[in-house]
């Protein structure tokens, strides 16, 4: 008697939060996404919450992980320990083909393409003191290259080699992670620091409100011919305002922010991730400012080099939209 009340109370619980086939394969996915003062972050968990809203349907939780972002994202899915993550657009072109930081482990021949999102200019912050008006002033100052894992990093090392300067240019190369840089600028410990990051970022604002931080314009040949050689690149402004202090357009380059996955992970679990942003793109464009001008059609066409995975592919048909 004892047993079966508790398997009924057991019963009742369960029916009252998931359909009992939805218990039955619960299922836990994980997006790996940036630091968690950056926009991936709330990307990611503006998504796990429109999925998880939808549990009782599709028996999955969704939960996000703060990571080193793009290029840790794309090896921890391909070590099988993420579900999905976010990337840049240059990152995931690289990792296709097995370039730059993934030259040793070689293409990441699973790696799927999920939907684009936004763009993330190249954003390059210098001290208010620090007098610097190109990206060529920091020579012999101090300069954050971006944590080892980031995407931003990633596209530092490419411009960087197109100016044709080194680490040892820099009095200092520190590799704060982003969570950290807005301070170290503010604290006098370092003179500038770059990050590839959704526009606006709360961790722009911070230094630019703290302590008169400057936008540094990054322009001129060598990003013409960067944008000109490489597929994932492109001219970018950051408008004036965008950020406090800086009233005019700032010239930069950028890249797309995308989501990627493995084509291990079941198709169900992609197309509900798909839905749940899809189905309610209203609402997800509200969650961030940087979601403002987003078009599920350019979501589904720019920026991604891997091929898309067939469960995203299932219900962009199903829309018409491809
Ligand atoms: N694009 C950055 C990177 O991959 C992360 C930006 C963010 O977290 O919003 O390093």
């Amino acid at each position: 008697m004892k047993k079966l009340t508790v398997i009924a109370a057991a019963l009742a619980l369960g029916s009252t939060l998931l359909s009992p086939a939805a218990v039955a394969q619960q299922k836990f996915v994980t997006i790996g996404t940036g630091g968690v003062t950056g926009v991936y972050y709330a990307a990611g968990g503006a998504i796990c919450r429109l999925m998880n809203k939808d549990r009782a349907k599709h028996g999955i939780r969704c939960s996000v992980e703060s990571t080193a972002a793009s290029v840790y994202n794309v090896n921890t899915i391909k070590a099988g320990e993420l579900d999905f993550g976010v990337a840049q657009s240059d990152v995931q072109y690289n990792a296709v083909k097995g370039l730059a930081q993934f030259k040793d482990g070689g293409p990441h021949a699973d790696l799927r393409a999920v939907f684009s999102v936004y763009p993330e200019p190249l954003t390059v912050v210098a001290r208010k003191e620090a007098g610097v008006t190109k990206f060529e002033d920091f020579k012999g100052k101090r300069f954050n290259v971006g944590n080892p894992g980031s995407g931003t990093r990633a596209t530092i090392d490419m411009l960087m080699g197109a100016l044709g300067m080194k680490t040892s240019d820099f009095t200092l190369t520190s590799e704060l992670k982003p969570d950290e840089h807005g301070a170290a600028l503010c604290d006098n410990k370092i003179d500038g620091f770059a990050y590839v990051v959704g526009s606006p970022a709360a961790n722009i604002q911070d230094p630019t409100t703290t302590c008169g931080a400057k936008l540094v314009p990054i322009s001129g040949p060598a990003v013409d011919k960067l944008v000109k050689e490489y597929p994932y690149f492109a001219h970018a402004t950051i408008p004036g305002g965008m950020y406090p202090g800086n009233p005019d357009a700032t010239k930069t380059f950028g890249v797309t922010a995308s989501f990627v996955t493995s084509a291990k992970v079941p198709d169900a679990v992609v197309y509900a991730m798909v839905s749940a942003v899809f189905d309610n793109f209203e609402d997800f464009k509200k969650l961030h400012p940087a979601f403002a001008n987003i078009d599920p059609k350019d979501m589904i066409s720019s920026g991604l080099s891997a091929p898309l995975h067939p469960g995203a592919v299932k219900y962009y048909k199903e829309k018409g939209w491809m």
